[in-house]
């Protein structure tokens, strides 16, 4: 059935296939790709080769991490039959791009990429890839490829969009063209869900978050041992709401603002235990994880439906990839000598 989507802009994003999603991408990104996904085309990229990049001896976990991904994808509501799930490695095209795009970017540009240097410092490796210390130009190579207009993210993929607007008027100036344009990135209502350590960001790599698939035991669990306030050493002493994980997690997940309200004067005036805000908070997350749990189930028991989707979601972006890439390689003069 063809497509009516040829005069709606664009989307293009994705996620690494490095673990399973968690509420950082919920409230980060995928709030925003449901919101969208009626009034865009949109491409969501499964970045298998970008994953390579620090998991290379561990190609098993990223097999998996696809299908996870796409399951977590269906179970949060993202339909396949309006956009297209992508993954990267079936589309030569992405590499290609890639390798062209690395030309027109100074290293000096890459060095100064403040997500990208708070990455490497996580790994804490002496020697990163570099493949890994590239991977901002693979995911402008993933949007222009796409052309997309508009790219859906949280707040740490910034300065890759940006590197990416820098690309686009190098490109355009150099080759006299207008092939590429400037795509906008778009942040979540929560641009960085901290981590339930404490840590700046809740991660895949970390594992510091809670998972759209966590059982209510396991979200029990890590809700009782985030960090809240470590000042407080009795329940009767004033509590701080700032910085506090618990505070933070409930602040993106407690619909009524108001009681929240309430309770954070509580808290601050020392009238309410951390278990009893610990509890709210999980049975908040538990309501919030069951009904994605088990349309999560409902995929993993129809796998067929599931590469489906990957299938025909590929084939879309296979046509838009080539054409742009014919388009690329006329501009660069390649294939006409
Ligand atoms: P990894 O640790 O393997 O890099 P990740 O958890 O950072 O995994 P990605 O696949 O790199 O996940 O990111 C996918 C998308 O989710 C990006 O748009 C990213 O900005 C967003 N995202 C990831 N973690 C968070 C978070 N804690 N808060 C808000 N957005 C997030
Ligand atoms: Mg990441």
């Amino acid at each position: 059935m063809e497509k009516e989507t040829t005069h709606k802009k664009r989307i293009l994003t994705g996620m690494r296939p490095t673990g399973k999603l968690h509420l950082g991408h919920y409230v980060g990104a995928l709030e925003n790709w449901l919101a969208l996904q009626n009034e865009y085309e949109c491409f969501f990229l499964i970045a298998d080769y970008q994953a390579l990049g620090d998991h290379l001896g561990e190609t098993e976990r990223i097999r998996n991490s696809v299908i996870d991904v796409v399951l977590d994808w269906m179970a949060v509501g993202l339909d396949h039959e309006k956009s297209s799930f992508v993954v990267q490695s079936y589309i030569p095209e992405y590499a290609e791009l890639f390798m062209l795009l690395s030309m027109f970017v100074p290293l000096s540009l890459v060095d100064r990429n403040p997500t990208l240097k708070a990455e490497i410092a996580q790994q804490k490796k002496s020697d990163v890839s570099l493949g890994f210390y590239n991977y901002p130009v693979s995911q402008a190579a993933d949007i222009l490829l796409s052309q997309a207009h508009l790219v859906p993210v949280g707040e740490d993929q910034l300065p890759h969009i940006e590197l990416t607007r820098e690309i686009v008027r190098k490109f355009n100036t150099i080759y006299n063209t207008k092939i590429f344009q400037e795509p906008k990135a778009l942040i979540g209502r929560i641009p960085r869900l901290v981590g339930i350590d404490g840590q700046a960001k809740a991660s895949k790599s970390l594992n510091n978050a809670i998972f759209l698939s966590d059982s209510p035991e396991e979200i029990k669990a890590k809700v009782k041992k985030m960090y809240t306030d470590p000042t407080r050493i009795r329940a009767t002493d004033p509590g701080h709401v700032e910085g506090n994980v618990v505070f933070s997690y409930l602040d993106a997940f407690y619909n009524d603002k108001s009681d929240l309200k309430a309770l954070k004067e509580r808290y601050e005036k020392g009238q309410i235990k951390d278990v009893e805000v610990k509890q709210l908070l999980a049975e908040t997350l538990c309501a919030f994880i069951a009904p994605i749990r088990e349309k999560r189930s409902y995929y993993a028991n129809n796998m067929k439906e599931v590469r489906r989707a990957l299938q025909e979601g590929t084939e879309r972006a296979r046509t838009v990839a080539q054409k742009t890439m014919t388009q690329v390689r006329d501009v660069m003069g390649i294939t006409k000598y």
